[in-house]
């Protein structure tokens, strides 16, 4: 992928307001200016704004982070626009392959799904193995009848597949391309010339690391993260990224930050980026805003990783940054209404 100049958010919601408060990400990537109407751009906005809203109001009414985040997740899954449940990427052999986690801040109890194919929302699954498995990480078949146990849905695999995922797979395989990132085959494929058309999104969608996450901080001063992916285009059956390990894609500790992750999944293992965050902040003593910078700037790009990260720390602070050029995300505040953005200004 071609290295980016490194961005920060246009959104910086007010230091030091604690109180309830979420951000989201549906990924971050390249952005393709131009390359879609208007409307088309709405939609993505539209999305983001609809789970900001139904989420600040489920903690208005009192809900606590883990219920949001999850809720914000579930609803991200369903939605086809992003990579995760529904409009999940292919893996080389035209599967799904589907990963989350979740992490409560309270007590730091934690829950992960990797490599399940017909739950038809991960992020529940990994809700359900914190709640009730008394693990942390189930993966396969056994994940898989461990959540319907638990009474979640069952969907057929062909049932997260889109037609444009499809074309995404088949055009990345043709050009040999490799395994790549939800985006960055079609931007790849988009550069050649000889696959031809802008790729599709605000954010090309060949550059893009489409994973969905959410992080917030509860009116109990809790702090909880999920995360959920289809991971990366013509990926190798088996392949479990970051965003299912906790530590590396998840994380939340109320000591100090809850912290959700975007990005080529091996660098993000490799740097236990989300935890890294968190370390920099309760151990080290850097802000939220220089934890972040460190991890997404230097420590993953040392690693060769490209992506961002949304995170939100005890004392209310968010931050939603990215070393690439855009990420889809956005923030609400309980009061007030919510801020979205994609491109990096
Ligand atoms: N981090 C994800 C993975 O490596 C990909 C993404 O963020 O889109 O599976």
């Amino acid at each position: 992928m071609p290295r980016h100049p490194s961005r920060f958010p246009a959104l910086w919601p007010a230091a030091g307001v604690r109180g309830p408060v979420l951000a989201i990400h549906g990924g971050a990537g390249t952005i393709r200016r131009g390359a879609l109407t208007s409307e088309e751009e709405s939609a993505y906005r539209l999305e983001l704004r609809t789970v900001l809203g139904r989420t600040a109001q489920m903690m208005e009414q009192g809900a606590s982070a883990m219920d949001a985040v999850v809720e914000a997740v579930r609803m991200l899954e369903e939605c086809p626009l992003f990579n995760a449940g529904r409009g999940a990427v292919y893996t080389a052999d035209r599967r799904h392959e589907l990963d989350a986690s979740v992490m409560d801040g309270r007590d730091r109890s934690a829950g992960a799904v990797a490599g399940v194919t017909r739950i038809r929302n991960p992020v529940l699954a990994a809700r359900q193995v914190k709640d009730h498995s008394g693990h942390v990480m189930l993966i396969g078949p056994a994940a898989e009848a461990f959540a319907f146990e638990q009474g979640l849905e069952r969907v057929e695999p062909d049932w997260f597949g889109t037609p444009q995922r499809l074309a995404q797979l088949e055009r990345a395989q043709a050009a040999a391309l490799g395994q790549v990132l939800d985006h960055d085959g079609q931007q790849a494929l988009a550069d050649d010339g000889r696959h031809g058309g802008p790729a599709r999104g605000p954010i090309d969608e060949s550059t893009k690391f489409g994973t969905v996450g959410a992080v917030a901080l509860d009116a109990h001063g809790h702090l909880a993260a999920a995360t959920s992916t289809g991971g990366m285009t013509n990926k190798r059956p088996g392949r479990v990224g970051d965003s299912p390990i906790i530590g590396a894609g998840c994380y939340a500790d109320d000591r100090s930050v809850a912290v959700s992750c975007t990005g080529t999944g091996e660098a993000f293992i490799r740097a236990a980026a989300a935890h890294e965050v968190s370390a920099l902040m309760r151990i080290g003593g850097l802000s939220l805003q220089a934890a972040c910078e460190r991890v997404v700037v230097d420590e993953l790009r040392q690693v060769g990783g490209d992506g961002g990260l949304i995170a939100i720390d005890a004392q209310g602070n968010a931050w939603l940054g990215f070393n690439t050029e855009g990420m889809y995300r956005g923030v609400v505040r309980i009061g007030s209404d919510p801020e979205v953005a994609i491109h990096a200004d």
